[in-house]
């Protein structure tokens, strides 16, 4: 099976995106229903969804065809560079050779429109008049607003409130391009009033957001929901990241040895990593995938693989995954995209395979790990992407120590122009290293539901 060749074009674009449920040993366990705990079906995610993608969660088919819609807007920004960081490997003196994936160059300035545009144009193909979603540090929201505009949907964002107030120029992007976006917990809903009746100081989380956004778009017809991680038609359109590097690592006769990504809920992981881990899978080429997340929320290191809810409320579908409690509201670490509570399922299946390793690394590291990469090749990488960043340095170190050369492949799944705050604080020492708290972890966990 050579799935490159065949599915790129001559425009050097994938033509398809690449789902690995096609090529697992086993089936990841069945996504629930919250209140039957029985298996759901396409038909209990309607409310939620559009059709074109239920049938993409659920596919097992390895080749999904990209519309031509979707690909000619694709086309603005893809294919995205590889670059081979040849600065970065002569600062850190290492045999290693490094390569990264530049997402940053998207309009919206990460990996997010490459899933944002497809769930757009299937909402607008299925009559759909508004998308209605959640965000954390807001690179999400400012996608979708992206992609509503260019379909003529109203989008309706729902931004966790510690970053409304900490990333005006996020929230002032996705006005941009024509969204409402209302900082949760918000007044508007249950779920946010709920909240605020508990805890009115809440900053909020992504959980809460979610449940926000959840319940607005169940109440009418013409209203979806739309999430920009985890699930598995989100990890599957990002697969042309992956597709994309194997073709442009072959051009340049290489093969990467290790693929490092940072992981908030999987999904630039996922898009980079699925398409070597399927060559993996079927025995082609051998890779070993190290999975990067925040000491302040690690879901994979510390987490507990067992069933839980997408969000607060408990309202989502229940779905196997590495996960600190559906209540756990991280500490306010500048990496916003990387503080969600769980892990994408199909990223957690291959975890137990033993396919992906996971590490974590403090917040300190990553913002050093940020100026080295950025004084060596200019690129201001995103605070959540100093992690890959982070991850790549310590295997290229690694390599320095043992004195072997190995290929190392990083997905830089953003930029950070619209972080400089973060930056700023950061070089004025104002930021610290947040501990983990076990004691609160171990709350959240008692509250997992249980699932017989
Ligand atoms: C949203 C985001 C993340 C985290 O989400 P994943 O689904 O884990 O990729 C990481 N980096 C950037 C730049 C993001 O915008």
């Amino acid at each position: 099976m050579e799935p490159i060749k065949y599915l790129l074009s001559e425009d050097r674009m994938p033509t398809s995106w690449y789902n690995i449920a096609a090529d697992l040993p086993t089936p990841p366990p069945a996504v629930l229903h919250p209140a039957t705990h029985q298996p759901v079906g396409p038909a209990d995610l309607a409310p939620l969804f559009p059709m074109a993608l239920i049938m993409q969660e659920v596919s097992t088919e390895r080749a999904i065809e990209i519309p031509d819609e979707v690909r000619s807007i694709y086309q603005q920004w893809r294919p995205t560079p590889l670059y081979r960081a040849r600065r970065l490997e002569r600062a850190l003196d290492t045999p290693a050779k490094i390569y990264y994936k530049y997402e940053g160059v998207s309009p919206a300035g990460s990996h997010k429109p490459n899933t944002a545009v497809p769930q757009a144009y299937y909402n607008k193909q299925e009559g759909v008049k508004r998308i209605v979603t959640e965000t954390g540090a807001g690179q999400w929201g400012s996608s979708l607003a992206f992609a509503g505009a260019l379909f003529g949907l109203e989008i309706l964002v729902y931004m966790v409130k510690v970053s409304y107030n900490q990333k005006p120029y996020r929230r002032a992007l996705m006005e941009t391009y024509g969204a409402r976006v209302v900082a949760s917990p918000s007044t508007e809903t249950a779920s946010g009033r709920a909240i605020l009746a508990a805890n009115p100081d809440s900053t909020g989380s992504l959980g809460i957001a979610i449940s926000e956004a959840v319940e607005v778009a169940v109440q009418r017809e013409d209203t979806k929901y739309a999430l920009g991680s985890v699930l598995n038609h989100v990890l599957l359109h990002q697969t042309v990241v992956g597709q994309e590097a194997l073709a442009q690592l072959e051009m340049a006769g290489d093969y990467p040895d290790i693929l490092v990504g940072c992981t908030g809920g999987g999904s630039n992981f996922a898009g980079l990593t699925f398409p070597f881990i399927g060559a993996k899978l079927r025995g082609e080429r051998d890779v070993r995938v190290v999975a990067v997340e925040p000491a302040a929320c690690p879901s994979l290191t510390k987490g507990k693989y067992t069933y839980d809810f997408g969000d607060t409320a408990g309202m989502t579908p229940l779905v196997k995954m590495h996960t600190l409690g559906h209540t756990f509201v991280p500490s306010g670490f500048h990496a916003g995209g990387l503080r969600y509570h769980g892990m994408a399922p199909m990223v957690s299946h291959l975890v137990e395979l033993g396919q992906i390793e996971a590490t974590n690394v403090q917040q300190l590291e990553t913002f050093a790990a940020g100026l080295t990469f950025a004084r060596a090749e200019g690129i201001l990488p995103a605070p959540e992407a100093n992690h890959a960043v982070a991850g790549a340095i310590n295997e290229a170190l690694r390599c320095k120590e043992e004195g072997v050369s190995r290929t190392i492949l990083f997905n830089l799944c953003g930029h950070g122009y619209l972080d400089m705050q973060a930056y700023t604080d950061y070089m004025a020492g104002k930021l610290k290293d947040f501990e983990y708290s076990s004691e609160e972890v171990a709350m959240a966990l008692a509250g997992l539901p249980s699932v017989g």
